[in-house]
């Protein structure tokens, strides 16, 4: 057998790949023993296996954003009656301006962030134990505790989980943004 690319060359192996013969010199080009093609089409492979994972990678992010961006419209949705009923009540009871008065709103907006993290944190402790109810009235009390809780979660996690969200929000951007560009630049080799 010649060499596919010397004619006037006795081939000393073959590609691994499609089993053309290669002479010592073309043999030794790549490691494992691959003809041109055979290389540059594994090259491609590869670098579309890439471009399909970043792809991928980029579609996850965004899912995540999506799901952040709608946690966070939930709580303004939620919080906003909240919100409005204390502006009401500050006009209508003629409280007059206080930072009291005006530092009550935001607070109020944001308990239904905080009773949605501590539901959250509850069923991440919940999710480990079995909880076996012995009878009506332990049922009736866990009950009143789980709700006192929540409410103490709303309380004082309100405005942190609003914040933090938010954070969380940007954090989520920016990882899109990245991911996109990443995605992008690899398309574009
Ligand atoms: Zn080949
Ligand atoms: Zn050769």
């Amino acid at each position: 057998m010649k060499c596919f690319n010397h004619e006037d060359r006795e081939a000393a192996a073959t590609c691994q790949r499609c089993g053309k013969g290669l002479c010592r010199e073309c043999a030794s080009k790549y490691t494992p023993c691959l003809c041109d093609d055979c290389f540059e089409a594994i090259q491609n492979e590869n670098h579309a296996r890439k471009v399909a994972e970043l792809e991928q990678r980029k579609q996850s992010r965004l899912d995540k954003l999506s799901f952040t961006r709608w946690d966070l419209m939930l709580n303004c949705l939620l919080g906003a009656p909240f919100a409005i009923y204390t502006i009401y009540t500050l006009i209508v009871e003629s409280y007059g301006i206080s930072l009291e008065n005006i530092l009550v709103i935001p607070w109020m907006f944001c308990l239904p962030a905080g009773w949605r993290t501590m539901s959250k944190l509850i069923r991440l402790g919940e999710s480990g134990n079995t909880i076996i109810f012995i009878d009506t009235d332990s049922a009736f009390y866990m009950f009143v505790a789980n709700l006192l809780v929540r409410c103490a979660g709303a309380f004082f996690l309100g405005i942190p989980s609003f914040l933090f969200q938010i954070y969380k929000m940007t954090r989520a951007k920016k990882a899109v943004e990245v991911a996109t560009q990443e995605a992008l630049s690899a398309a574009q080799r």
